[in-house]
C-alpha cells in the first residue's frame, strides 16, 4: 500500500484514530506547503528541475507555486540577492500570511556565496529570519527536496502557539518586522 502521509502519534482502535488538534493541523500544513519561488539566478534553474517530472515536487504536496505572497506559506530564496533587492525580498516576506517559513537555497542566498562584494547581500538572514539552509553552488534538486523535507519536519512539529509567543515576537523585532 502506498503511504501518502504518515499519521501523527495518537491512539487507535477498531474503526477509530484519535490525535491532538495541534498534530492534525501540523499534518495538514506540512503536506500542503505552497512555495513562493524568489529565484534570481542559477539556483533557480535547479529549482525548475526540482519541479520537473524526474524530481516532481508535487509528490510532497508542494506543486502549487504562488507568485502572490498572500497565497503562499513557504518563501524559497534561490540565487544572488543584490543589496538593492533586499528591501523587495523583505516586503515579500512581510506580505506573506502567518504561519510562514523560509528556505534559503544555495550559497548565494545563504551567505553571498562567491560574491563577496559591496553590492551583494551576504546572506538573506541579515534581513529576514531563515528556517532551513540548503548548501551548494548550485545545490542539486535532491538537496532542494531535502531542504523541503526538513521544512516539513519543522512545520509538522510546530506548536500552534509559537507564532503568538514572546520569543517569536522578539525574533521578528530583531529584523524590525512588526
Ligand atoms: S549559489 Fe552558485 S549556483 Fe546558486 S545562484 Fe549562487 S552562483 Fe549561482
Amino acid at each position: 500500500m502506498i503511504e501518502f502521509a504518515k499519521a501523527p502519534d495518537g491512539y487507535s482502535g477498531k474503526g477509530f484514530f484519535v490525535t491532538s488538534f495541534e498534530k492534525a493541523i501540523g499534518l495538514a500544513r506540512k503536506n500542503s506547503l505552497w512555495p513562493l519561488p524568489f529565484a534570481t539566478s542559477c539556483c533557480g534553474i535547479e529549482f525548475m528541475a526540482t519541479m520537473g517530472a524526474t524530481y516532481d515536487l508535487a509528490r510532497f504536496g508542494s506543486e502549487r507555486l504562488s507568485f502572490s505572497p498572500r497565497q503562499s506559506d513557504l518563501l524559497m530564496v534561490m540565487g544572488t540577492i543584490a543589496k538593492k533587492m533586499g528591501p523587495v525580498l523583505k516586503e515579500v516576506y512581510i506580505q506573506m500570511a502567518e504561519p510562514k517559513w523560509v528556505l534559503s537555497v544555495g550559497a548565494c542566498a545563504s551567505s553571498g556565496g562567491i560574491f563577496d562584494t559591496y553590492s551583494v547581500l551576504q546572506g538573506i538572514d541579515r534581513i529576514i529570519p531563515v528556517d532551513v539552509y540548503v548548501p551548494g553552488c548550485p545545490p542539486r534538486p535532491e538537496q532542494i527536496i531535502d531542504g523541503i523535507l526538513k521544512i516539513q519536519e519543522l512545520v509538522g512539529k510546530e506548536s500552534l502557539r509559537r507564532r503568538h509567543s514572546p520569543e517569536y515576537e522578539a525574533l521578528l523585532n530583531q529584523y524590525d518586522i512588526e
